[in-house]
């Protein structure tokens, strides 16, 4: 065994236990999916599609990715599913890539309005493949403004629309969008990386009906193993799947694909819908005990697993409130926030969620004790007596729930 690795893991297998874990794009897995992940499938070449590989010896594998395609067509409700993506990011390319000309227009939401880089950033290959023109929401609700998203895709004529980000904490009304997507004659992706359990679990707004593409990471709230996935209408099938192989990837990773298949099995259970309805509730909750503090929330609150909190220009820095947070074990991210006037790395935001504390088995008492000392170390946030009082508080709850 090599020692020098296998302590630094268990190190982290105990930072995961005593710290509390409010990055909304984080979760805990189960030991399926864990057991899935380091099986004997990391041996195995698989270039190709099930029955149309370039290697042999490929029966089981392909058993196994059959698999994860029915379980994933039925749990979504999908006319077709590529499960081979490695993460969230590259199908976002595949489809850029089937609906569009490299250099075409593509319409979606601005990153520090809640965007994702991989949404036509400057800093990312797709800002620079695609011509991106961006919504945002209305600075003073915090609310998409779907009259501007209207108004700038009659002006600008996309041939996609893209929906869905990062740090956007409300209901998306994906009927607008499509609405919006029809008038002007564009496809319509939703990226729902970070809401697809909460659909799952029919908390949140079924994106498959009317998108023509869906898009999403699978380690976020729908709590499987590090990676992706694609859904389309059956007419994109074929160039969605050109697109994921050759196109933009080698050979898939087919012990990530088996616990993608555990991941689509568990939240088919009646357990992941209470466990998605628990996740919203939490996160009202604590989105509550937040603003009753003095804190400012984007929007105004949440509909979803996410919060984002708003500094302001005058404010603490999302850097200096996060890093006192993790002085006291409570893990959130810096975040930029709409009207962003700081730079990425410093930030006026914070963005935190409840899809982690919710799975191990956390409800609204804990949000209330949690948002309160979150209140309490932003109003004293260099001040050691506090930072050490509610420090021992954290470790103290969250020693007592169990990580999977
Ligand atoms: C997380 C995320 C992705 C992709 O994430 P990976 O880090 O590549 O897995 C894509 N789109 C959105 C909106 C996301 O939030």
């Amino acid at each position: 065994m090599d020692k020098e690795v296998f302590d630094l893991i268990a190190k982290e297998e105990t930072r995961q236990k005593e710290q509390l874990e409010m990055i909304p794009s984080e979760n805990y897995v189960s030991p399926a999916v864990r057991e899935a992940t380091g099986s004997v499938l990391t041996n195995k070449y698989a270039e190709g599609y099930p029955q149309k590989r370039y290697y042999s010896g490929n029966m089981v594998i392909d058993s196994l990715e059959t698999l994860a395609i029915e379980r994933g067509k039925k749990l979504f409700g999908a006319e077709h599913i590529n499960v081979q993506p490695y993460s969230g990011s590259n199908p976002n390319f595949a489809v850029y890539l089937a609906a569009c000309e490299l250099g075409d227009t593509i319409l979606a939401m601005e990153l520090t309005h809640g965007g994702h880089l991989t949404h036509g950033s400057s800093v990312n290959l797709s800002g620079k493949m695609f011509k991106f023109v961006h919504y945002g929401v209305d600075l003073a609700t915090g609310l998409i403004d779907y009259e501007s998203v209207y108004r700038i895709a009659k002006e600008h004529k996309p041939k996609l629309i893209v929906a869905g980000g990062s740090a956007y904490p409300r209901i998306i009304d994906f009927g607008r969008f499509r609405e919006i997507a029809d008038e002007v004659g564009a496809k319509l992706l939703v990226d729902m990386a970070h809401f697809a359990g909460l659909v799952v679990g029919k908390v949140y707004p079924d994106p498959v009906v009317v998108a023509d593409f869906v898009t999403s990471s699978t380690h976020k709230t729908l709590r499987g193993p590090r990676g992706g996935l694609i859904i389309c209408k059956s007419a994109y099938a074929k160039d969605v799947d050109r697109w994921v192989f050759p196109g933009l990837q080698g050979g898939p990773l087919e012990h990530v694909i088996a616990a993608k298949a555990v991941c689509f099995g568990e939240a088919m259970h009646p357990d992941f819908k209470s466990y998605a309805e628990q996740i919203v509730r939490n996160a009202k909750v604590l989105a509550e005990t937040l603003s009753k503090g003095g804190l400012k929330l984007s929007s105004g609150g949440t509909d979803s697993h996410l919060i984002l909190i708003d500094f302001g220009r005058d404010g603490l820095t999302g850097k200096e409130a996060s890093d006192a947070l993790e002085k006291v074990g409570i893990i959130v991210n810096k975040n930029t926030v709409p009207g962003e006037t700081r730079s990425p790395f410093i930030t006026s935001g914070i963005r935190l969620g409840t899809p982690a504390l919710t799975t191990r088995g956390m409800t609204e008492k804990e949000m209330v004790l949690i948002g309160n000392w979150i209140v309490e170390v932003l109003a004293a946030h260099l001040d050691e007596t506090v930072l050490t009082k509610v420090g021992k508080a954290v470790k103290e709850l969250s020693t007592k729930f169990m990580v999977p």
